[in-house]
């Protein structure tokens, strides 16, 4: 059993050392390159931070290979990685290492200006030429050491309150979900994945750690291929890809590639899912399109890394139908609990929550929040034992398969990304001359939608042009509405569910 996810890297690194394990449009990196690059740079961190592990180190970065070099050099020199997204506004950066405290900022050279502001944290620009020599005993003392309940990597995701929350996600977590799906699907080294999903986002686990195990290839497709979907599949084409897991809403693009009798991409084995609502309608679509591929629609939060049940579809389903998020993966339990912490029957609807291994450690530095989800587990009063409470309403079918319902709370899917309203809402409260705000998210339109009172001297194209600079592009609301008073309950409160009724029927 491995203890440290870097296993996976050595292992194809030694058996398949000139196989491209990672390229895009500019870039390739074999195995053997990528320990060696990895290797480099872990050296001058252990360097610079005279051996330290176990810190927080943020990545500062977009979506390259070198981006997974400087997260192998991170595991290497036995410290965590904090994949930060540089196109994000400063201000949000800003939030993020300033919860995160890291003991280390990691670049490239296109980003040096972008470092400069951040005056007190050590920083390595990981293509500079000093990084040259590889110090393996120190290296191979410190995997050694590494225990698998270390971390891994700390996720960025919506916080309710206005502020990101850090995913704290373990090796032990992550070798769990790898080894579940290496025994559930065949991967091996002619697997091709075609990435889709950011680094930021949990998603791209799977493409990484399932590429480093099974010696296969990762393909990091273009942005802004998933405008297009003919340059998608000839992209895909051209490079081969075979297995793709994407955020639906990516899929949602292959709707416009018109059906003929030619197939398209007769080599694409694995189409699979997750992250939000798969619409029965794209998935009939894309089964026309690819009628040779398995389709798998996989359900999860980044707190169960990334998955923590799976449906491999093998049935037809019918427009109006949902596509159930089938049952749990190996080595996890899912509880469906109601509002009396008891399973629920079939047909009940109650909150999914997970046991496992996959459980994240909680938000880092924030205690309260971390309480508030992984608690003890409401069926054992014996010992201590966490669960996670995920917010997601579901029922069981009479198959005995989950389905998704929605959510109990204010978070949202949009594009695939995961958003508190609640985090709009407090960067629309920060603006100066706003006295009331609530957002809400229109399903029918696909929009997220703020109504507000402001100050006189205040437009809805100012508060716009100020969110920009908190919130990042895909959290900004399609409309802005000023109004003199919100609705209120008789409370007092903001009436967010006239509102929201309001909203929807626009
Ligand atoms: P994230 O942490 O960004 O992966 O988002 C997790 C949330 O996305 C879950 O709590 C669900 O609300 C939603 N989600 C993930 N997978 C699915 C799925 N297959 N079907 C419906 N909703 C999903």
């Amino acid at each position: 059993m491995i203890h440290n996810v870097i296993k996976y890297l050595e292992y194809s690194a030694k058996h398949r050392p000139n196989h491209i394990a990672i390229c895009n449009e500019n870039m390739k990196l074999t195995f053997k390159e990528l320990e060696i690059e990895a290797k480099k740079i872990a050296t001058r961190i252990i360097e610079m931070n005279r051996g330290m592990t176990n810190k927080p180190i943020a990545v500062l970065t977009d979506k390259s290979p070198t981006s997974v070099v400087a997260f192998m050099a991170i595991v290497f020199s036995g410290n965590y990685y904090v994949p930060i997204d540089i196109s994000l506004p400063m201000d949000r950066i800003l939030k993020i290492v300033e919860v995160l405290e890291p003991s280390m900022l990691i670049s490239n050279s296109k980003y040096t200006k972008l470092l400069d502001k951040f005056q007190d944290i050590p920083k390595l620009i990981s293509d500079s030429q000093f990084v040259s020599k590889i110090d393996e005993y120190k290296i191979q003392s410190i995997v050694k050491g590494n225990i698998d309940t270390n971390p891994l990597y700390v996720l960025f995701t919506s916080g309710s309150t206005g502020n990101p929350k850090g995913v704290v996600v373990s090796h032990r977590a992550v070798i769990d979900y790898i080894e579940w799906l290496s025994e559930t699907f065949n991967f091996d080294e002619n697997t091709i994945f075609g990435n889709q999903a950011p680094f930021y986002f949990d998603n791209s686990i799977l493409d990484i750690y399932l590429t480093l195990k099974h010696g296969s290839t990762l393909v990091l497709i273009p942005e802004r291929c998933f405008a297009f979907p003919q340059e998608l599949i000839s992209f895909m084409y051209e490079y081969k890809v075979n297995t793709i897991f994407w955020v639906p809403s990516a899929l949602n693009v292959l709707l416009r590639y018109k059906l003929d009798e030619n197939q398209v991409l007769p080599e694409l084995d694995k189409v699979m899912f997750c992250g939000e609502v798969m619409p029965v309608k794209v998935l009939n679509y894309l089964k026309r399109l690819f009628p040779n591929a398995t389709y798998v629609n996989m359900y999860g939060p980044t707190e169960i890394t990334d998955v923590c049940s799976y449906y491999i579809v093998d049935r037809e389903f019918e427009e109006n139908e949902s596509l159930p998020i089938g049952v749990p993966c190996n080595n996890t339990e899912i509880l469906v609990l109601n509002e009396h912490n008891q399973l629920v029957e079939e047909e009940e609807i109650g909150e999914l929550c997970v046991r496992g291994s996959s459980l994240a450690h909680g938000y880092y530095g924030d205690w309260e929040k971390t309480e508030a989800v992984f608690v003890q587990n409401p069926l054992n009063d014996k010992y201590p034992e966490k669960i996670y409470k995920t917010g997601d309403l579901v029922k069981y079918n009479s198959l005995g398969e989950i389905i998704y319902i929605g959510r109990k709370d204010f978070q949202i899917k949009h594009l695939g990304h995961r958003i508190e309203l609640g985090e709009i809402e407090g960067a629309c409260i920060s603006i100066k001359g706003v006295k009331e705000c609530c957002c809400v998210y229109s399903h029918r339109n696909k929009q997220i939608r703020l109504i507000c009172s402001v100050e006189d001297y205040l437009s809805e194209k100012e508060i716009y042009k100020s969110l920009m600079k908190k919130i990042p592009k895909y959290m900004l609301p399609g409309k802005i509405r000023i109004v003199d008073q919100l609705p209120k309950t008789p409370n007092g409160k903001i009436h967010r569910k006239r509102i929201n009724q309001e909203f929807q029927s626009i």
